[in-house]
């Protein structure tokens, strides 16, 4: 974060939210936590409100638009508020395919409800179908492992994770879910899903198979629509700058609902996760209370998937010059992606606590010469210092 407070920031009187998800809440709690005595309104559509609401009128409802010019919104049922400024926390939902046929066992994930409906369909069912090989359709296939299914995950990119990880990393993923037991169907085309009398049927290019339900984990999209509709900037996302302010004066957007520049290349990057929702949701509430802070992120996302603990830090890009590994023992691997000397990327697998020393490395963009390396680490984490021995060795 770079802090630099506004010379002339003006402290509204009447902040809204509109979202009650992580973004929303803990912009409130940190409008409050910044000393804010004014008027916060949170407007959330999901009903499950916290006990805890640090002087916040939070009101269950939906807006339907913003009038930035004059500063009020719409709500459903509430009518109009009035604001002096509004952050934008509407967060994202399923991606769905085009066509599900009107499939009752077609499951998203994405709310509470839709994952208390799918444990009620797992009880009972023999096999499902995942569509989708990224990071929620992977730990999704391992907990239906253990619940005893029979899994068949279907990817229509060359492998599995794509956006994630790099190729060779997983093959060794789809390698410990098939030991498990998970099949892989690879198709050229995202599938066509109908009704059977088994439940449903998934059309691929290899064919139909039957299943008693599937679970649809196509990824996210953002809830930009109210923006879009009230006159405010969108593209894959309510577009911010890197003060999470969005093109209408006095609108902030944070969350899986904003897309914002991340790095030095400034590229245009929405992030759905719970680090991401909460820490832009902090430099949005102290930037809407006048301060200028730079939000600039360091991605990581962190999933179980059997024995595995599988980390991921910063941006998987193609324009990594040059990987690097170290494996230790059985399952813990520790790899790495360099640009222009700086590790821009790693992935980490049950080496949590060398990933926390690299992400010092990511952060500051320090050039790594990978013989100094064991060095730097010492300087940042000297109670690792013998684990990250191993990074030394390593050549790519
Ligand atoms: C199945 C699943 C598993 C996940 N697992 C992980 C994980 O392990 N680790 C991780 O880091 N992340 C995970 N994520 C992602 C993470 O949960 C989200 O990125 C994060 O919750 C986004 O928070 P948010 O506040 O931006 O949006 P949300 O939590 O989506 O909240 C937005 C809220 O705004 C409301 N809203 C929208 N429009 C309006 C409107 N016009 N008026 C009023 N209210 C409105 C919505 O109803 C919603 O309640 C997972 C997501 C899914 C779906």
């Amino acid at each position: 974060m770079n802090n630099t407070r506004a010379p002339h920031g003006a402290v509204p009187r009447t902040i809204l939210i509109v979202g009650g998800g992580l973004a929303g809440r803990r912009a409130a709690e940190t409008l409050r936590a910044s000393g804010f005595e004014g008027r916060v309104v949170l407007v959330g559509g999901d009903p499950g409100m916290p006990e805890e609401r640090p002087r916040i009128e939070w009101l269950n409802d939906h807006v339907d638009r913003i009038d930035y010019a004059n500063r009020f919104a719409w709500l459903r049922h509430h009518g109009l508020v009035c604001f002096d400024a509004c952050l934008l926390a509407t967060g994202g939902r399923a991606r769905m395919p085009s066509e599900t046929g009107g499939v009752r066992q077609a499951y998203p994930l994405r709310t509470k409800a839709e994952g208390q409906r799918l444990l009620e369909t797992m009880n009972g069912a023999r096999t499902v179908a995942v569509v989708g090989g990224g990071i929620h359709g992977l730990e999704f296939a391992a907990n239906a492992r253990a619940y005893g299914l029979e899994v068949t995950v279907i990817e229509s990119a060359p492998y599995i994770l794509n956006q994630s990880i790099p190729q060779g990393f997983a093959e060794r993923l789809r390698a410990k879910h098939e030991s498990h037991g998970v099949q892989f169907v690879f198709a050229s085309e995202p599938p066509g899903i109908s009704k059977s009398a088994a439940g449903i049927s998934i059309h691929t290019d290899r064919g139909a198979e039957d299943f008693d339900f599937c679970v649809l984990a196509l990824g996210q999209l953002p809830n930009d629509d109210l923006a879009i509709f009230s006159g405010i900037d969108a593209n894959n996302g309510i577009l911010v700058d890197a003060y999470c302010r969005t093109s209408a004066p006095g609108i902030y957007a944070a969350g899986a609902c904003a897309n914002f520049p991340l790095g030095k290349d400034r590229r245009s990057t929405r992030l759905d996760s719970c680090q991401n929702a909460l820490d832009q949701a902090v430099v949005a509430a102290r930037n809407m209370l006048g301060e200028l802070i730079e939000y600039r992120p360091v991605p990581w996302l962190s999933t179980d998937q059997y024995d595995w603990n599988l980390q991921i830090l910063g941006v998987f890009d193609a324009q990594v010059e040059r990987w690097t590994e170290r494996s230790v023992g059985e399952g813990r691997t520790l790899l790495m992606g360099l640009r222009h000397g700086v590790i821009v990327y790693a992935l980490a697998v049950n080496h949590g606590a060398e990933l926390r020393a690299v992400r010092r490395l990511v952060e500051d963009a320090v050039p790594v010469d990978l013989c100094e390396f064991e060095k730097l680490i010492r300087d940042f984490e000297s109670e690792e210092s013998t684990r990250l021995d191993s990074l030394l060795t390593t050549n790519s």
